[in-house]
């Protein structure tokens, strides 16, 4: 049985949804938001959820949408991290009037992956499960700059540029429900007291602090009345609350990694401080999809991008040994 929650009238969470051994990120639960005449899947997933996606769409059995799957007119990942878009090839076969809504500079690298692959293979390891994807034809695609306003016939989603986690990442806000969906900008999972906190995704080597709380402001400028995250399966009912934390805790972190590196800290030093940190404000990640094992990411180091952050910003900075 698919798991399938109506978080809110026409806005489903559809999962957590199993990778099938294809895949890294069994605990992420894509979104369908249904309009009168269109639906839209928010964070396609990985190819190995395709599969029970599209059943728990178009699937008849009792406990599935039964949706006529031509309506699908968007697929619409915030960014081009492969488990948020990997799957996008399956769905497009399935759902022949759907195009991929994408940030335009995310669009070139999904007609064209090699490096997109490539670059996912050296950070996340063969070993992991590591999703690749097949190109996508540009016809396919809808290159978006932010402000776009995609109308599924009674309710509205607004595209907004939140460029900082990646270069290319984007939000989406559904404007009759007023919900948000933050992707990777706000952290990528809930684990703080209450599960309204999120811990904030700064591994990818081209985040950016400033950008990051720039996006963060102008998010928090929406008013949202509820906050949705694709990775662990959360919610937020206090948006604004969330959006400020991720601020603290991205600027916390910033300090630390930068006095690490001003002191010439070892990278396993300035790690063990950013999991006190964590640890400190009950940030530790419950991993209830992996048999209850807890962890905190930055056990072995300092997270890489707010090393290459920080490097670009201070030159003269070295890197932590
Ligand atoms: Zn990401």
């Amino acid at each position: 049985m698919i798991p399938i929650t109506e978080v809110v009238k026409g806005i489903f969470k559809i999962g957590p949804l199993d990778t099938k051994n294809n895949g890294a990120t069994p605990w992420t639960a894509p979104f369908l938001v249904v309009g009168d005449e269109r639906a839209a899947i928010l964070e396609p997933g990985e190819t190995g959820q395709a599969a029970e996606l599209l059943r728990a769409i178009g699937g008849s059995e009792e406990g599935h949408l039964n949706m006529d799957l031509n309506r699908i007119a968007y697929l619409i990942p915030t960014h081009i991290h492969l488990h948020h878009i990997a799957g996008a090839n399956r769905l497009l076969e399935k759902c022949p009037n759907a195009k991929v809504v994408v940030h335009q500079r995310g669009a070139p690298h999904l007609m064209e992956p090699t490096r997109l692959n490539e670059s996912t293979l050296q950070v996340w390891g063969a070993e992991s499960g590591c999703p690749q994807i097949d190109p996508i034809p540009e016809d396919r695609i809808i290159a978006a700059a932010g402000g776009e306003v995609l109308d599924l016939g009674g309710r509205e989603l607004e595209i907004i540029e939140t460029i900082g986690h990646a270069p290319h990442h984007q939000c989406i806000f559904e404007r009759r429900t007023k919900t948000l969906f933050t992707g990777d900008a706000a952290g990528a999972f809930f684990a703080g007291p209450g599960k309204e906190r999120t811990r904030p995704d700064i591994l990818p080597p081209l985040f950016d602090v400033d950008k990051a709380v720039d996006s963060l402001h102008r998010l928090r400028a929406l008013k949202a009345e509820r906050i949705l995250v694709f990775g662990y399966n959360g919610a937020s009912y206090s948006p604004d609350k969330t959006l400020q934390w991720s601020e603290e805790d991205v600027r916390a972190i910033e300090d630390i990694v930068l006095n690490g590196m001003k002191q010439k800290l070892s990278s396993r030093e300035i790690g063990q401080q950013i999991n006190e940190y964590y640890r400190s404000q009950g940030l530790v990640r419950q991993e209830a999809a992996y048999g209850g094992r807890t962890e905190t990411m930055a056990a072995s180091g300092p997270p890489f991008g707010m090393v290459a952050y920080l490097k670009r910003k201070y030159p003269d900075l070295e890197m932590p040994q």
